[in-house]
């Protein structure tokens, strides 16, 4: 048996769409564009790449994007002033503080400064909490375990019912995942790194959400046959044969598990591409909360 492709890059390009047509009508109707403040503090050469390409897809839907960086030495009250005045700006719908922030800076306080009604990336822990709450709903969704959500949706799984087994507990993958798909009445089971006989665990699944962070971890004997299978993780390993001397690879050995899973995501090509359209969705979405809707 050969998988289905759940296909990213498509879905996320629909999303983006459907964002875009969004804005324009917004900004017929007499509004400003929605605005995305991004805040970066230091130099990590990843982060700025994460941060240029939000912007870029800010600029792509029709949507401003606000730039702020600060220095590795901003202090503590720096950043949360800068927080604190972004809360304040009308301009600004949608707060993003790049993680991660440099060593000596308490990234918790910082997310807790974030005005909920601007807390487009979903961290903050109000925002979780009412994920967790049943007849409470977040204003919004993390964008990953958003985005996940999506491309099971798009691939027509049912969860009622099933039994899902999340492999990952971190508070911006594993833990948001495993209470949307309590939130749609799936079983969930929470695997992390002090489970035992993860494979067994693993086995059980109708629906599988691998966000460990380890190459290829998940193999094709420990998939249930006609299982969905959803890989979050993003790692690198060495490849002498690519120019960028790596390739990058899920936390699911994809040429094993495709041969067993009913609907697989790739790496790359699934669940990455998501999380940027699902912030744009949050960010209109934090526009239409400053305007009263
Ligand atoms: P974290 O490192 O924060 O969390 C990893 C989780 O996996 C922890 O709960 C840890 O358990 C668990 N774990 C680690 N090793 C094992 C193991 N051997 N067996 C079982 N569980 C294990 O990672 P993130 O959640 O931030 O990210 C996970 C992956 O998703 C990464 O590859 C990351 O790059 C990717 N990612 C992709 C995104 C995207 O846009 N597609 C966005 C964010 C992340 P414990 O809690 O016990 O330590």
């Amino acid at each position: 048996m050969s998988a289905q492709l759940i296909d990213g890059v498509k879905t996320a390009e629909k999303v983006r769409s459907q964002v875009k047509e969004e804005v324009a009508k917004w900004v017929a109707a007499g509004h400003t564009a929605p605005g995305l403040a991004t805040v970066l503090v230091g130099e990590n050469p990843a982060s700025q790449v994460y941060v240029r390409s939000k912007q870029k897809a800010c600029a792509e839907v029709g949507m401003e994007s606000f730039g702020f960086n600060l220095p590795a030495t901003a202090t503590q009250t720096e950043v949360e002033d800068l927080v604190r005045q972004l809360n304040a700006d009308p301009k600004v719908n949608g707060i993003l503080v790049q993680l991660p922030l440099p060593a000596g800076l308490d990234e918790e306080k910082v997310l807790r400064e974030i005005a909920i009604e601007k807390d487009v990336d979903g961290f903050h822990p109000l925002n979780i909490g009412r994920l967790a709450q049943k007849g409470r709903d977040p204003l919004f969704i993390p964008c990953t375990p958003y985005g996940c959500m999506v491309l099971l949706e798009e691939a027509g799984v049912k969860l009622s019912g099933a039994k899902a087994v999340v492999l990952g507990r971190s508070n911006i993958v594993g833990m948001p995942v495993a209470l949307l798909l309590i939130r749609a009445d799936a079983t969930v089971t929470v695997c992390h790194s002090r489970t035992k006989d993860l494979a067994a665990v693993v086995r059980e699944a109708d629906v599988l959400v691998a966000a460990i962070g380890k190459p290829e971890m998940v193999r094709g004997d420990w998939v249930k046959p006609g299982a969905v299978v959803i890989d979050v993780g993003i790692n690198r390993v060495d490849d002498a044969s690519k120019a960028k001397g790596y390739r990058l690879v899920g936390d699911v050995a994809f040429d094993e598990v495709k041969e067993v899973a009913a609907w697989i995501t790739p790496v790359p090509g699934g669940v990455g591409p998501m999380t940027i359209a699902m912030l744009l969705k949050n960010t209109f979405r934090a526009a239409q909360i400053a305007a009263g809707q």
